[in-house]
């Protein structure tokens, strides 16, 4: 769809950035090393790769003399490209190379041996490879001074407590038990599990017993700006003896006939891909973009489901072998990765027990907040670097 697309329309020059963003493709022309400079003194001593995006690297160190080298992939020098040095008690110069066809070679030649560290680059410099030199091993591990960690990002998380109001959803055969009731404390429950971790923040599409349209769920979800929506519910079947939690994520059906509904409605155009107007755009180049950004969102969608659904099976039965797809209208956010989790049936007395036992709720909540940090833990967002992801270390 890409290629085609490209060489089907003329599509203007910002537009080509644009959708190289929103589809987290590799870009075409290599990265750019755009400055490298020796910070600190002989005490404390940075090296900082300026880039103009992030890259995969891998780096080694050498004896006899002592060096340390920087294989950077997919990257050259730009013409007035400045080299700047500042301590050199510890390197002595800095010399790069091109390795091969794509890899640049970075080497810092020292004057003492010197254990490197690759710090994970804050939001403030997203692009820069900074390595701390430190003088021995241990100091690296023992002194966090010397690491000072970045401000981890803030993930947001839309829960969807499914039902409520007017809408009960299912009722339990043997207790009456509503599904409305059970997705809001399974939310609450959830909530207070992933608020172990200070920097994810939870919001919930209802807080108490109201109806909440559908839309509207999608709607607060990204008012907030979610990373992830998690919509709760409890099945009921005709057949009383299936059980187990089952997972969903959007069908392939569903999506495109959802993009198609999204650029019909002109209202929703403005606010959808972060703020940029598709309105004035041809249809085609829209429905292009917003394909992008909806298949990239399912890629997402699907392996927070893969995570959720491996976290669940250590609670209990999970129906079904794998994560199911299917046309829900709230997983339908071109943009946000969504996914629908079905707790249990509710029309299985054995489960419907379980569901509305507190302890149960617990367990479960935990499970699912497990799957969502390791969702979390395997994801590198689009506006972060994925610089210390990417690099390698291969011996010091
Ligand atoms: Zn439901």
């Amino acid at each position: 769809l890409i290629n085609s697309a490209f060489n089907t329309i003329a599509l203007p020059h910002y537009l080509v950035v644009l959708l190289c963003l929103l589809c987290q493709t590799t870009f075409a022309t290599p990265a750019e090393l755009q400055g490298v400079q020796v910070q600190g003194n002989a005490e404390n001593t940075r090296l900082v790769l300026e880039l103009d995006r992030q890259v995969k690297y891998t780096y080694f160190q050498l004896a006899n003399p002592q060096r340390l080298v920087f294989d950077l992939a997919d990257t050259r020098v730009p013409e007035q490209f400045q080299l700047v040095q500042g301590a050199t008690s510890v390197v002595h110069s800095v010399r790069y190379a091109r390795r091969s066809e794509d890899t640049l070679r970075v080497v810092f030649d020292l004057k003492t041996r010197r254990y490197p560290e690759v710090l994970v680059p804050t939001t403030a410099q997203p692009h820069q490879l900074i390595i701390q030199l430190h003088k021995n091993k241990e100091l690296s591990l023992n002194n966090p001074q010397a690491n000072p960690l970045p401000t981890p990002r803030t993930w947001v998380v839309a829960l969807d407590p499914g039902h409520g109001g007017q809408d009960p959803g299912a009722i339990g055969k043997v207790h009456g038990t509503l599904e409305k009731q059970v997705t809001l404390q399974i939310a609450r429950r959830l909530q207070q599990a992933l608020s172990a971790r200070q920097n994810i923040k939870v919001i919930l599409t209802r807080q108490n017993d109201t109806y909440v349209k559908l839309r509207q769920r999608i709607a607060t979800a990204r008012q907030h700006q979610a990373d992830l929506f998690v919509s709760i519910h409890a099945d009921a079947f005709h057949d009383h003896r299936v059980q187990g939690a089952s997972v969903f994520v959007l069908s392939d059906k569903g999506a495109s006939s959802e993009a198609a509904r999204w650029l019909a409605n002109k209202e929703n155009q403005a606010d959808l891909l972060g703020g940029v107007s598709l309105e004035d755009k041809e249809d085609i180049l829209a429905s292009v973009l917003l394909d992008m950004s909806q298949s990239a969102a399912l890629g997402n969608s699907l392996s927070a489901a893969d995570h959720v659904f491996q976290a669940l099976q250590t609670v209990g039965r999970v129906h079904g072998k794998r994560v199911q797809q299917a046309a829900f209208i709230v997983l339908k956010s071109p943009d946000i990765p969504s996914l629908l989790i079905e707790t249990g049936f509710i029309s299985n007395p054995t489960e419907e027990q379980r569901l509305r036992d507190p302890s149960y709720q617990t367990k479960l909540a935990h499970a699912i907040a497990q799957g969502i940090f390791s969702y979390f833990d395997n994801t590198a967002p689009a506006d972060e670097p994925a610089v210390s992801q990417a690099g390698q270390s291969s011996g010091s």
